[in-house]
């Protein structure tokens, strides 16, 4: 049996890119729904004709039980899954591999392996399951480094320990989201923490980028459930201890959430979990005007109930996942508990939205067990689920569709959201000639959403990258000048930067950077990510 092999530049599962003809319908159907025809019909190139630079260093012998050169593996190790990591490796650009992976199987190999790399300028880029989107797992190529080594943390795969008494699990960094699941389903356990990439990521990647998960309220980010962590560091080992909470002082934890791999590597954490849910409540209520709908989510954000779910989708954002056709806003409320049943909270929460304008196309649905759920929902929910593939697939029809999502407080939305449809619009239609945007919030505050946008074009076969770049900075642009953060949950990396820097007070800058040279003192924990290139002097 051959087994089943990842995609080398697209998403996930290699074999889910479609054949011609499946690529053909696709094509049919963006014509339809979108109104601009497909301007290619390309395929990746393939795995074998590939070519990759030689490396241009080699670990020592001490290393070679866990390192390798080999060009496929190196290749495997080049790009993260933004739209452009995925344009490039489709068209077979892979000239930025890094020279080294590294397949460390414990946190001694780590030690020496990151000494090896601070006494020869060997840059290291720690890699989980390499689903950034934001240049996260790119490898730098100045003058400066005379090599780049990517970590990959695979072996780094169990659930370590679980503590029932208070909740909590040891996890190791490399984990993936599925075998977290797995491992802990067995003790009725669940750390329900599922961002879209779930299959592929792991969780030091989600600790190291402060992911965002399916909860809307109350657990959005992974940084809730983190009691304690361990890293790695060029100077040591850097381990807190395991507290339900602490006020002493700044939180130690807190500085290797959202590190992205330039303070040191995660190697592990301690994180909350939960019994696993046995009570639901779903709704979809549906809005004709925009506006109450945000109302509406507004109050019920701010009224205590703090549901699971909770994601408005706009007109555009409800059609093109099929979930509604008729130009309404569409609200996927949820409420799940392990103790006690939830429909009462459902209730409350549709009144809100009834006094809003809202209307229920369909009844509640309650359960009382695992299984169910509104038949509405599930379509968004297969929807959501398939559309990082077909992300991939519409890249051989020279169509792009990107990302980007923010946060900012109620009162600013209104006028964040007018800057976005403004500027991008204007921007899709100058460089692309048109397309479409669209909008969701995924997670919501009592004080703001985090509203993410979608926008789909056509692009011209040779320069996509280029009108990629700036559709990106017109929307990056607006989010800063109008008080809306660079990002809500998909990390700085190296392509959110240029509007990090901004965003981030000066001194909180320098502070960092300073807490680098301690912990990195020669600068090669990923440089250029979240910091310039420092090195203490
Ligand atoms: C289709 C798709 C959907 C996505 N959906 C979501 C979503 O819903 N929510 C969300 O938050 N993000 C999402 N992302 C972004 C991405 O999945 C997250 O940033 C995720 O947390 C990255 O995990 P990873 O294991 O793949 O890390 P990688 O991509 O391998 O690495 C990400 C960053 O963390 C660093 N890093 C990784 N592991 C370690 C470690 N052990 N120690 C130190 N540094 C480390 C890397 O150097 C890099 O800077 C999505 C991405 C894609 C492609």
């Amino acid at each position: 049996m051959t087994e089943r092999r990842r995609s080398h530049w697209g998403w996930g599962w290699a074999d889910r890119f479609p054949p011609e003809e499946g690529l053909r319908a696709i094509g049919g159907h963006v014509q339809s729904t979108l109104g601009f025809a497909p301007s290619t019909l390309r395929r990746p190139m393939d795995l074998d004709d590939v070519v990759v630079p030689p490396p241009r260093v080699t670990p020592p012998e001490a290393l070679w039980s866990f390192c390798t050169t080999s060009g496929r593996d190196r290749l495997l190790h080049t790009y993260g899954r933004a739209w452009r990591d995925q344009v490039r490796g489709f068209l077979g650009d892979f000239g930025n591999a890094p020279d080294c992976v590294a397949h460390p199987k414990s946190e001694n190999d780590l030690v020496e392996l990151l000494a090896w790399a601070s006494r020869e300028r060997v840059a290291v880029v720690p890699y989980g399951g390499g689903t950034s989107v934001v240049g996260g797992v790119e490898h730098p190529r100045t003058s400066r480094f005379r090599g780049t080594v990517s970590v990959d943390m695979s072996h780094f795969d169990r659930v370590a320990e679980v503590d029932p008494v208070s909740r909590a699990a040891r996890i190791e960094a490399g984990t993936l989201g599925p075998r977290i699941e797995e491992t802990l389903a067995r003790d009725g356990f669940t750390l329900r923490h599922y961002p879209q990439s779930f299959e592929f990521s792991t969780f030091g990647g989600w600790v190291a980028t402060r992911a965002g998960g399916h909860f809307a309220t109350v657990y959005t980010h992974i940084d809730d459930l983190i009691e304690s962590v361990r890293m790695v560091t060029p100077a040591g080992l850097f381990e807190t201890r395991r507290f339900p909470a602490s006020g002493a002082g700044p939180s130690p934890e807190r500085l290797v959430q959202g590190s992205e791999g330039a303070l040191g590597i995660i190697t592990e954490a301690w994180a909350r979990i939960r019994p696993r849910p046995r009570w639901r409540a779903t709704a979809t209520v549906h809005f004709a005007d925009f506006e109450r709908a945000v109302d509406a989510v507004r109050i019920i954000a701010q009224s205590h109930l703090y549901p699971t779910n909770c994601r408005l989708l706009d007109p555009v954002e409800a059609s093109l996942n099929g979930v509604c056709f008729d130009g309404s806003s569409v609200l996927i409320v949820a409420f799940e508990s392990a103790d006690v049943p939830v429909e009462h909270l459902l209730r409350f929460t549709l009144n809100i939205a009834a006094d809003q304008g809202g209307k229920l196309p369909r009844e509640p649905i309650y359960r009382d067990t695992e299984a169910g759920g509104d038949p509405t929902a599930g379509a968004w929910k297969a929807a959501f689920i398939d559309a990082p593939y077909l992300q991939s697939a519409l890249i051989g029809l020279g169509v792009m569709v990107d990302t980007f999502e923010t946060a900012c407080t109620w009162s600013r939305f209104a006028r964040v959201h007018a800057a976005i449809r403004h500027d991008v619009t204007e921007a899709l239609t100058e460089v692309c000639g048109g397309g479409r945007l669209s909008c969701r919030f995924t997670h919501v505050y009592p004080d703001g959403p985090a509203p993410y946008y979608t926008f789909i074009a056509p692009v011209r076969p040779g320069s996509e990258l280029s009108q990629w770049a700036e559709i990106k900075a017109a929307a990056s642009e607006a989010l800063f000048n109008r008080g809306a953060t660079i990002t809500h949950h998909h990390a700085v990396g190296r392509t959110h930067r240029p509007w990090y820097d901004r965003e981030r007070p000066m001194l909180f800058g320098q502070a960092l950077a300073a807490v680098k040279r301690t912990l990195d003192p020669a600068g090669v924990m990923n440089p250029g990510v979240l910091l310039d290139d420092v090195a203490a002097p």
